[in-house]
């Protein structure tokens, strides 16, 4: 089928290239020329596992096309697809100008019958929305879709490629019917498809994400009362994640949520539920308790240092929200590299994929340092923090961090390492929630 993807980011990059590998034939309209560029070179512009060989491969068979051009990325599709940016308002809602643009853009400019479909994460009614944007303009029939997105960056192919489900909300037999035939290649292992209406849809990707949401800020608070109590979380999530009805993926805790979706997408679905007349209490507390937990690394570190930070020098492990992306936006990094920064601090900073990005959030703020190896930044710090949990950190030459660290001393915001090996070499050792380890 002619497909085109409009929004070439983290969603529409993979949806494209994995519908293509398929034998799609595939067109991504971005309006990014510098991406449309790279993306026309042959440069994957972001960084995902996997992607690289399957987007390679479709260039390569023709089947995966670029364009910044609207007209020509959409000539002769039968689905568009919108993988549009939904980043939030001031007062929490989703942006929805991005999407209600493009649809505005698409009425015009159609000449058969197509199905339009929202892959963004958008609130509830946003379908007849774009429905009636395109639709201004429109002499031919269409329909509008809603088929949200729950692929992880990190492992977004595989996510696609295996999804646990696929959502497609709808009211038109015609508009089923193509996107059955579009999906049914994916949901070949046995994941359900799941029609519904298009509300449900939308309201479904929103519940999915608060609830995943949800699930690690209440380990977080199990985590920072073990913490208080003495006792190890470590001990705690393995003990109720052994039962089936809380399961044991999702406990791990840390310092808290970020990422291109989480916060943005609870603080939305807290704001449709006011504008509902509801208020939505467990949303409410999540964010309070994110906001406390993305904070809770760098209090500690201040305690320890008896609140003087002033012209002392951390290392950072991990820049990235979470491993296997080079995305940083809402990243926990940056709420402590701010605040390390604000307090006197200098930060010697690595993440082996976000660098470029971290630069760029930056620019050039004195006291920052990126370098260019994980044991370049320990070079005469005070102590090392671990804030991603990135494979290579997970093994590392403890002999080495204590000889290079000016005191060893590590906080580790991951929970990466077992205490025994921690007390084999003698470090200073915070984790989260889990019992402080002194030499
Ligand atoms: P992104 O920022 O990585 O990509 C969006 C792309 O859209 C950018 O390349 C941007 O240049 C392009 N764009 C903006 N305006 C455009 C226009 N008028 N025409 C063409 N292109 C345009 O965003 P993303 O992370 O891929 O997220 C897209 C949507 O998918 C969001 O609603 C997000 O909430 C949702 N989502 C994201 C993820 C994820 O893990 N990133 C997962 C599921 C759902």
């Amino acid at each position: 089928m002619k497909i085109a993807v409009i929004g070439t980011g983290y969603v529409g990059l993979v949806t494209g290239t994995c519908f293509a590998e398929y034998g799609n034939e595939v067109t991504c309209v971005d309006i990014d020329k510098t991406k449309v560029a790279q993306m026309l070179d042959g440069k994957v512009p972001i960084y995902e596992p996997g992607l690289e060989e399957i987007f390679q491969r479709n260039i390569a068979e023709k089947r995966l096309n670029f364009t910044t051009d609207l007209v020509e990325g959409i000539d002769g599709a039968e689905a568009i697809f919108l993988a549009l940016p939904t980043p939030p308002n001031e007062d929490g809602s989703a942006d929805l100008s991005y999407v209600l643009d493009v649809a505005d853009k698409l009425g015009p400019l159609l000449k058969n019958y197509v199905v339009v479909i929202n892959k963004s994460t958008v609130p509830v009614g946003t379908a007849e929305k774009v429905k009636s944007a395109i639709g201004k303009n429109v002499k031919i029939e269409f329909d509008v879709a809603s088929n949200p997105e729950f692929l992880r960056e990190g492992c977004a192919v595989d996510d696609f490629m295996k999804p646990d489900r696929i959502v497609i909300g709808s009211s038109s037999g015609r508009a089923i019917e193509v996107l059955k035939l579009l999906y049914e290649p994916f949901a070949r292992e046995g994941a359900p498809i799941l029609f519904m209406d298009e509300r449900s849809a939308e309201i479904t990707k929103y519940a999915a994400n608060s609830f995943l949401a949800a699930k690690i800020s209440f380990m977080n608070e199990i985590a920072n009362l073990c913490n208080l109590v003495g006792a190890d979380v470590d001990n705690v999530r393995l003990g109720i994640g052994s039962d089936p009805r809380i399961g044991s993926r999702f406990l791990f805790p840390g310092i808290g949520y970020g990422g291109s979706c989480f916060p943005k997408d609870v603080q939305a679905l807290q704001k449709t539920a006011k504008d509902n007349g509801y208020q939505f209490k467990v949303l409410d507390a999540l964010i309070e308790v994110n906001e406390h937990q993305k904070r809770i690394l760098f209090e500690r570190v201040k305690a320890y240092y008896n609140g003087d930070l002033d012209g002392k020098t951390f290392a950072i492990w991990g820049l990235s929200y979470k491993p296997d992306t080079d995305d940083i936006r809402e990243a926990p990094s940056l709420y402590l590299i701010d605040d390390l920064l604000a307090a006197g601090a200098h930060v010697q900073a690595y993440d082996p994929e976000a660098m470029a990005n971290v630069e760029q959030h930056y620019k050039s703020a004195p006291g920052l340092k990126l370098t260019t190896g994980s044991y370049e930044a320990l070079t005469s710090a005070d102590a090392l923090l671990i804030l991603t949990e990135w494979s290579m950190f997970k093994e590392p030459d403890f002999t080495r961090i204590a000889k290079q660290l000016r005191s060893p001393v590590i906080f580790d915001g991951r929970n990466m390492y077992s205490p025994e090996v921690i007390q084999e070499h003698s470090f200073y050792y915070e984790s989260i929630g889990r019992p402080t380890i002194k030499p």
